[in-house]
């Protein structure tokens, strides 16, 4: 549960050639990606394409340093998903392939799965389990179709599905592993640092970050039952806490549709009243201004205008009851919304069910736990903290 700032994976390191190849990978397919954008089509949905790396290259794909396999998956989509995002091709590319140069975080979650950081720290690398590849494929369509309504979505914003496929040699035979990845976009800020971060489940159990006082300098992700102890709430005038709310019900109503569950509203904060005399001058004489310049993809679509949570320094700042901006600025998202609500789930559900009051435990079906989910930050939106929580024996420990 640590605060995004990883080991650098330069040659040597364990996963260097892993990052290498989904790098290579990466730079190649999206750079044929690049004909004229056509209205897309149900094929684009299904197509995948797959390119063989070697030594030598080819006239398909040029050499590289080591021998893989790469799938892309749906790259048209994905293409039209980067512009609606309003991203700029040749940054993308620039971003993700200079240098090959990443740094891996230290296994943040429980998964297994690993996250790289571009080196812009703009984009994430996260490998995922094959039914969460498999779930994002079946449902691409809704997912498009969500991002296209509601231009102002708190979901994770998903920029490519790919998959790697590596020789490994066991037991003096060669076998491949397959790793299945997606870039999506760091909700925190390059250039800012956040000073407090939460991942919020609506759930209480097992929900709590030990902070170890004797390390300021170490700032983890903290959790629901740290939220409810500090009395936190997310301060917003009536106008961000109704758009906001709307934004979060929609999003919800469509993870739960989709049978998706284990979601969390991340949420960073950053206080300008922290930030030295100097940033905060360079802060206000550069608000508001827009970071990226139009693309032609952009245009093409009309997306200029920018996301309604994303418009202040890349987030958007607090506000008091009358609707004046106030001195923090929030970096806010729903992440790890890929979780299928499995034979796995409903096997967590019935053991914990057996001994734990529902309400409490994480694996509830998705229904459930979105309402829950909603209920949970709509109360800890500039509001008192919601009564009920005070007497949790948890928050204690
Ligand atoms: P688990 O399933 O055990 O929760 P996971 O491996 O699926 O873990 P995530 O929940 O996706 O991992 O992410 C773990 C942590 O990584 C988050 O709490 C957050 O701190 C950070 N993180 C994940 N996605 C992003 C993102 N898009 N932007 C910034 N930080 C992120
Ligand atoms: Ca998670
Ligand atoms: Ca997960």
């Amino acid at each position: 549960d640590r605060v995004l700032i990883g080991n650098k994976v330069s040659e040597g390191h364990v996963n260097f050639i892993i990052a290498y190849n989904m790098l290579t990978g990466i730079r190649v397919a999206v750079s044929r990606c690049s004909g004229i954008m056509k209205p897309l089509t149900p094929k684009d949905f299904k197509f995948t394409k797959k390119l063989a790396f070697d030594y030598h290259g080819n006239e398909l794909t040029p050499s590289s340093q080591y021998a893989f396999k790469f799938k892309d998956y749906s790259p048209e989509v994905f293409r039209e998903l980067r512009a609606m995002f309003g991203l700029d091709p040749a940054d993308y590319l620039v971003s993700l392939t200079s240098k090959y140069i990443l740094s891996e975080l230290n296994s943040p979650g429980k998964s297994g799965s690993f996250f790289y950081f571009s080196r812009d720290y703009k984009y994430i690398i996260k490998t995922i389990h094959h039914s969460e590849h498999l779930h994002l494929r079946r449902h691409l369509l809704e997912y498009y179709q969500h991002i296209k309504k509601n231009p102002d979505t708190l979901l994770c914003q998903f920029y490519g599905l790919h998959r790697v496929k590596v020789p490994i040699s066991f037991k003096n035979k060669i076998k491949h592993r397959k790793i299945y990845f997606l870039v999506m976009n760091n909700l925190f800020p390059p250039h800012l640092e956040i000073h407090t971060s939460f991942d919020l489940k609506g759930s209480t159990w097992g929900r709590f970050t030990k902070v170890d006082s004797s390390n300021p300098e170490e700032q983890p992700v903290l959790k629901d039952l740290n939220w409810l102890d500090r009395d936190e709430t997310i301060k917003f005038g009536p106008l961000k806490k109704k758009k906001f709310l709307e934004q979060l019900k929609m999003d919800v109503e469509l993870l739960a549709k989709l049978n998706i569950m284990d979601y969390s509203l991340l949420l960073g904060i950053h206080d300008m009243k922290k930030d030295n005399a100097d940033d905060l001058i360079a802060l206000d004489t550069e608000s508001n201004r827009n970071d990226h310049p139009i693309s032609g993809d952009q245009m093409l679509h009309g997306s200029v205008i920018p996301h309604f949570f994303k418009q202040y320094e890349g987030g958007i700042r607090s506000s008091d009851p009358f609707n004046n901006d106030t001195e923090l600025i929030y970096y806010v998202g729903i992440i790890d919304c890929l979780t299928n609500y499995s034979l796995l789930k409903k096997l967590e559900t019935f053991w914990r069910g057996l001994h734990h009051d529902l309400k409490v435990v994480s694996a509830i079906p998705p229904k459930d736990y979105g309402d829950r989910f909603y209920e949970f930050i709509a109360d800890s939106v500039d509001a008192l903290p919601p009564a009920r929580y005070k007497d949790n024996p948890q928050i204690q420990n």
